[in-house]
């Protein structure tokens, strides 16, 4: 293959959320050029007016910038090099190549071509209303045929075809499915027989002059020359449809390979009552992105030496579509997870802060300066495997702090409070500079005093200081809470 001529594209319908299947099917897409060194473009296809808003269109493209990915050419991303998205439909002058990136300026260019099939003789105008259709339908079925569409005005005379434009019925295109099957080599399934007569002369032109999906799609894959088209396997009906346009028009077939289903762990098929399946609510859950890509690229594909924890640049290096499994994969939440929390420690501090910031509790962001917040993470980001775990692992920091039921039952022991006793009086005797290390060092010598050791000692100390026996290095909290602040706390557990 020459890789300079792999052009592939993702193409969202901006309806809603991006989800982890779509943003599956552009991080493959996007590494697979990245791979070749070829082209990915972003297409929004927006022929639903209905469905389609102007806040998806930017959600999603804020959604995979997010991820990490860029493109070529996309709306507002081209030839000059413009940076304007969501700018909405006739907005964009400044495209690629190929544009405009939005189906919703390319009526002209679908109308024009659905013109030349039915010059043609391979589409024609269909006069029948919904309601008949389905009513047609509804009685094939039933008989224990087909449901498809009967051909009533397939063959309509030019006469016939005036008159119904005279009386004002309103008109859609439909594409004749020719006879015989449609057979492709998948690039990830195989050779792949698809028979046409699985479907019947679809509408490709809708009354209101808006092209449906299946058209829209193929004229601009062609036509954005566009050669490789990888996407959900629950798009194979589409692709029969869309080869028989390709071949109708006699276009180059572009080759296809249809990604397997993301399954739950429950292995039915992943939705939103399965948590967190979008990429924004896993960006406010406190994913990284890099996790995020990281682990979707996983769903499918495989690492030759079965590596898991990946950067880009390894991704883009030995991303191939001969590791993309054919067999569903499973959305493991506890691996996503577990592969934050490697990406949360493979981060500097410094540069995690000021993604994890807006995670600590009001709290927090209110006793500590920027300088002291950074120590909160350096002591909590090794126990952590999502920001937001900040919220409750913060409270050690909390103050005063908020008593757990062990930790009253430790404070309430006469041992423990000899210990904090002992303690408490070597801190008000000490003169030194209040530090970690001299924290540590009058811990040690008020056990020595009391005779108390191990979780004796440290746990009524810890129980006082933050409220419960478990949380990150005693020392670095005392030392963040201060002289005063830990002295009042040992006498109030005292
Ligand atoms: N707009 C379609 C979707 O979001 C695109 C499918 C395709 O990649 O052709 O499902």
């Amino acid at each position: 293959m020459n890789g300079t001529d792999v052009r592939v594209r993702f193409a969202p319908s901006p309806t809603g959320y991006l989800h982890v299947g779509g943003a599956r099917t552009a991080i493959f897409n996007w590494l697979f050029a990245r791979h070749h060194k070829g082209a990915f473009i972003l297409r929004i296809e927006d022929t639903d007016v209905e469905r389609s808003t102007v806040e998806s269109e930017v959600a999603l493209i804020d959604d995979l910038r997010w991820l990490g990915l860029d493109w070529d050419e996309g709306p507002g991303v081209g030839g000059s090099g413009s940076d304007s998205v969501g700018v909405g439909a006739g907005g964009s002058g400044s495209d690629g190549d190929c544009g405009p990136y939005r189906q919703s300026e390319r009526l002209d260019i679908y109308n024009e071509h659905a013109a030349r099939l039915v010059a043609e003789g391979r589409a024609f105008p269909c006069f029948c209303t919904d309601e008949v259709v389905s009513a047609k339908r509804e009685v094939a079925m039933a008989a224990g045929k087909p449901p498809q569409y009967d051909g009533t005005c397939r063959s309509l005379s030019s006469d016939e075809i005036a008159a119904r434009r005279a009386e004002g019925i309103p008109e859609v295109v439909r594409f004749i499915i020719p006879s015989g099957d449609v057979r492709f080599a998948d690039l990830i399934r195989g050779d792949i027989k698809l028979e046409s007569n699985m479907v019947g002369d679809f509408v490709i032109v809708r009354s209101n002059g808006i092209p449906t999906y299946n058209f829209a799609a193929a004229i601009d894959d062609h036509l954005m020359r566009i050669t490789h088209v990888l996407r959900g396997e629950e798009h194979l009906p589409n692709t029969l449809r869309q080869i028989l346009i390709y071949q109708a028009f006699g276009f180059d077939v572009p080759q296809f390979g249809h990604l397997s289903l993301i399954l739950a762990e429950d292995k039915s098929k992943l939705s939103k009552r399965h948590g967190a399946t979008s990429v924004e609510e896993l960006r406010v859950s406190g994913y990284l992105p890099g996790a995020v890509l990281n682990y979707l690229v996983l769903l499918g594909w495989s690492h030759p030496e079965e590596k898991e924890v990946l950067s880009i640049e390894e991704l883009t290096a030995a991303y191939s579509l001969d590791r993309v499994s054919k067999s569903p994969s499973v959305y493991d939440r506890e691996k996503l997870k577990w592969m934050n929390g490697q990406y949360i420690r493979a981060t500097d501090v410094e540069t995690l802060f000021d993604v994890a910031d807006p995670f600590f509790p009001d709290y927090v962001r209110d006793s500590y300066d920027r300088v002291g917040r950074v120590k909160i993470l350096e002591l909590l980001h090794e126990k952590i495997d999502t920001l937001a775990e900040l919220y409750d692992k913060s409270s050690p920091f909390r103050s005063p702090p908020v008593y757990d039921d062990e930790a009253l039952e430790i404070l309430d022991m006469p041992e423990a409070k000899a210990a904090l006793k002992a303690l408490a009086d070597a801190l008000s005797a000490s003169t030194e500079e209040f530090t970690g290390q001299l924290f540590k060092s009058l811990v040690k010598q008020a056990g020595k005093e009391t005779g108390q050791k191990g979780k004796a000692l440290f746990f009524p100390v810890r129980a006082a200081l933050t409220g419960s026996v478990h949380g990150p290095d005693l020392a670095g909290v005392a030392e963040l809470k201060g002289k005063d602040e830990v002295m009042r706390m040992l006498v109030g557990g005292a």
